[in-house]
């Protein structure tokens, strides 16, 4: 029996192949075998997709292969043909921990990620206790070890009272720093005082700091509740928490990065009219990107008054033209991130009444594989390779590149971590509650028919998840806390 790291080796469609071993085989002329040999794969970049393959050693890339390049290997693994995307880095996720693990903790979630493709995450830092200092960030890595799948990093959190402690975090701990502009149950630090979040801005700008932006305007929705009050039922959820929230706060977050030169990157844009402005203040050459997150681009608002608390969101879902805009802004380039926006929480919170039941939902699971179904339904006559290098640019090179990780993550690429995703783009399956890794059981997308799958995922070289026959098995939860280098500004597209 072949073993790659105590499980079988085999390929999809169950063609088991034996390992090549022992001198005199076909190589580049290494004496040693590689740990680990993938053929009959097609390699995708950000530029476009080659058919060959790659080898491994000690958990990292050694080179890329050919079409019918075999050299000695311990172990192989035929791909029969499909795609072969690296890891994906989901740069918005929600894992709960500390304080809230009764909705969410990392060993669920990390078998999340890894069913998902999603190798490495960055985590948000509003859990109880908030995520504030550098050694804060030292002390939540000790707390993870040996704990989850997914390897991570973190963002880190700011009060508007006292943002210096910013000034001592080194991109050992921290490349980036969440800002709330706006409330909700599990945001607990909003900076309302517009003194007070110039003063964030400028410190983020002295530090290097990248700074992530909930860009909704709390003044605006204060107005708003104070003259119509909450929405009684989900139909009134998208007017109580509407697109000029978002719309002030982003021409206001433009205007300060105008002063200060802060580096900034907002988060799950829902409007056309926000997509809009920031690809206008990139244009002009402020170092501006954006996210969309997943849920925008497959539900409309429609969705929350159809299926209320699991499409309660913030923010919230819009119209099927904010929804078209948001598409184009990914497949055009003008996004620079997807991220799924991972905020679960257990189905008896979701089940209070509309004004008290919390937003967010589970994605880190579904991101992938309900992207692609999306642009497979857009666009069915498009190349599945030119989709599947979009969503390699998106899921994996520039979120690297953001976030100071693209010397070990994000490209299938010599030297970097052995980190990939064997897809197959054409496998339609039926999401059911049995295969949900989420602690919260639910997802937005049951019943849904998706198309793509993820059959295996490898991490550093180790499978941490393969699914065969309708059976999940997973790895040994050894996620590292991942070094980052200062990325800079701007990412060139
Ligand atoms: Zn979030």
């Amino acid at each position: 029996m072949t073993e790659l790291h105590g499980q079988p080796v085999h390929a999809p469609g169950n063609s088991e192949q034996p390992a090549h071993e022992g001198p005199g085989q076909e190589g580049p002329g290494q004496e040693q075998p590689y740990d680990l040999v993938v053929t009959g794969v097609r390699l995708v970049s950000g530029d476009g997709v080659v058919a060959g393959g790659l080898a491994v050693s000690s958990g990292r890339i050694a080179c890329l292969l050919g079409p019918r390049e075999r050299p000695p290997a311990r172990r192989t693994l035929d791909g029969g043909g499909r795609h072969l995307l690296p890891g994906l880095i989901d740069s918005h996720v929600h894992f709960r921990t500390p304080g809230l693990t009764h909705k969410e903790d990392w060993a669920h979630a990390g078998r999340a990620a890894v069913a998902g493709g999603v190798t490495t995450v960055i985590d948000m830092p509003n859990t109880l206790p908030p995520l504030h200092t550098a050694e804060e960030a030292h002390r939540k890595a000790e707390l993870l070890a040996g704990t989850t799948l997914v390897d991570h990093r973190f963002h880190l959190g700011v009060t508007g009272d006292d943002p210096s402690p910013l000034r001592s975090v080194g991109p050992r701990e921290a490349t980036s720093v969440k800002v709330f502009l706006a409330g909700h149950h599990t945001a607990p630090d909003v900076v309302r005082d517009p003194a007070q979040l110039e003063k964030v801005f400028r410190t983020a700008a002295e530090a290097g700091l990248r700074l992530l932006l909930h860009a909704e305007d709390d003044a605006v929705f204060g107005l708003l509740d104070s003259w119509r009050g909450a929405p009684a039922g989900y139909g009134g959820y998208e007017r109580h928490r509407p697109r000029s929230g978002g719309i002030v706060a982003v021409a206001r977050v433009v205007e300060l990065v105008r002063r200060h030169g802060t580096a900034v990157h907002v988060l799950h844009v829902s409007s056309a009219e926000e997509a809009d402005l920031l690809t206008a203040a990139a244009h002009t050459g402020l170092p501006v990107t954006f996210e969309v997150t997943p849920h925008h681009l497959s539900f409309t608002a429609t969705e929350t008054s159809r299926t209320g608390a699991r499409a309660r969101l913030s923010p919230a879902l819009r119209d099927r033209s904010d929804r078209e805009r948001l598409w184009q802004a990914v497949v055009g380039g003008e996004v620079a991130t997807l991220g799924s926006d991972h905020a679960p929480h257990t189905r008896a919170e979701k089940l209070r009444p509309p004004a008290e039941a919390p937003p967010g939902l589970p994605g880190v699971q579904e991101m992938l594989t309900a992207v692609h179904t999306g642009l497979r339904r857009r666009a069915p006559e498009d190349s599945p390779d030119a989709q599947l290098s979009c969503l390699a640019r998106l899921l994996a090179e520039r979120p690297a590149g953001l976030f100071g990780l693209d010397e070990r993550k994000g490209r299938l690429r010599p030297g970097l971590d052995a980190d990939f995703v064997l897809f197959d783009a054409d496998e339609r399956w039926m999401l059911a509650p049995g295969a949900i890794q989420s602690k919260c059981g639910w997802s937005a997308y049951e019943g849904w028919t998706m198309t793509g799958r993820v059959l295996r995922t490898v991490r550093r070289g180790e499978t941490v998840y393969s699914h065969a026959d309708g059976q999940a098995e997973f790895g040994s939860p050894d996620g590292r806390w991942l070094d980052a280098r200062r990325p800079g500004d701007l990412v060139p597209r």
